[in-house]
C-alpha cells in the first residue's frame, strides 16, 4: 500500500501513534500504537489492529472481549506522524470495562467514569491478574500486599517465588491434591508479581509456549518480525 510510505517509519521507530476515537460521539476512546503491518491489516480487514507493546506482537482489538472497533474513517495528521481513527466501538473501549480509557483525572485521582462491561471472563484470569498486579504497583504498600513485593526490595519478592516454589514441591510429595492447588495458585500469582516488575506480559510466557508446540495462524505471523 503505497499511501503507508507517507509516514516516515524510520523516524517512528516503526511505531504510529492511534488517538481512537468514537465516531458518532467524538469521544475519545484509546490511545495505542500500530506498526505498518497493524496500520494494513486495519486498512485490509476494515477492523482496528495495533501494535502491542507490551505483548509485543499485533493485537486485533477486541480479539478476547469481543470489543470490535469498525473502521469509519483514518484520519492523518499534518506532519504525519499521528493518526487519528474514527470507528463503531462495539461495547467499550477500555479493557477495565469503561468505554473510554480516560478515567482518571490526574490532579485528584478522581475516576470520572464507571465500568459500564464486567471484562474479566473475556480477558481469562491471568491476564486480569496481571492487569490487577500493575494497577496496584502505586497503591499504598502498607494496603496492598501487591504493592508491597513491588516496592520493597527486590530480593523479597524473588524469595517468595523460590519459597513459594518449595511449598508447591512439598505439596505435590505429600500427595495433597488441595495444597498442591493452592500453592500453585501461590507460585503463578509471585511469578506474574515479578514479570509485572520487568512489565513484562504472560502474554509473552504463551506466545513462548505456544511457539514451542509450533502453533500457526495469528501467533505465528506475529513472531514473524514486524515491519
Ligand atoms: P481485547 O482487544 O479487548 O480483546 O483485549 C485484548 C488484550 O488487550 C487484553 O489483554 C486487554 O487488556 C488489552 N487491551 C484491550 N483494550 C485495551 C486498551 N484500550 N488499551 C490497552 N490495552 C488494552
Ligand atoms: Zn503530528
Ligand atoms: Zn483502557
Ligand atoms: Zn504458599
Amino acid at each position: 500500500m503505497e499511501q503507508l510510505n507517507k509516514i516516515d517509519w524510520v523516524k517512528m521507530d516503526n511505531l504510529i501513534p492511534v488517538i481512537t476515537q468514537d465516531a458518532t460521539t467524538n469521544e475519545v476512546l484509546m490511545l495505542a500504537y500500530m506498526n505498518k503491518e497493524a496500520l494494513e491489516l486495519t486498512i485490509k480487514t476494515n477492523y482496528a489492529h495495533y501494535f502491542s507493546r507490551s505483548r509485543q506482537r499485533i493485537w486485533k482489538k477486541g480479539e478476547s472481549s469481543n470489543h470490535l472497533q469498525e473502521i469509519v474513517e483514518i484520519l492523518l495528521d499534518c506532519d504525519n506522524d499521528t493518526i487519528l481513527l474514527k470507528v463503531n466501538q462495539e461495547g467499550v473501549a477500555c479493557h477495565t470495562g469503561r468505554k473510554s480509557c480516560f478515567f482518571t483525572n490526574l490532579t485528584t485521582n478522581e475516576t470520572i467514569s464507571e465500568i459500564q462491561i464486567d471484562t474479566s471472563a473475556a480477558y481469562g484470569v491471568i491476564d486480569t491478574l496481571y492487569h490487577t498486579i500493575q494497577e496496584k504497583k502505586n497503591d499504598d504498600p502498607t494496603k496492598s500486599y501487591t504493592a508491597k513485593l513491588l516496592q520493597g526490595k527486590q530480593n523479597s519478592m524473588l524469595k517468595k517465588i523460590v519459597e513459594e516454589s518449595g511449598e508447591f514441591t512439598f505439596a505435590i510429595k505429600d500427595d495433597n491434591e488441595e495444597e498442591i492447588i493452592y500453592e500453585a495458585a501461590d507460585v503463578t500469582y509471585h511469578m506474574l508479581v515479578a514479570l509485572a516488575s520487568k512489565n513484562i506480559s504472560p502474554d509473552r510466557v504463551k506466545q513462548e509456549l505456544a511457539r514451542r508446540f509450533g502453533i500457526s495462524g495469528i501467533e505465528e505471523k506475529n513472531s514473524r518480525k514486524n515491519s
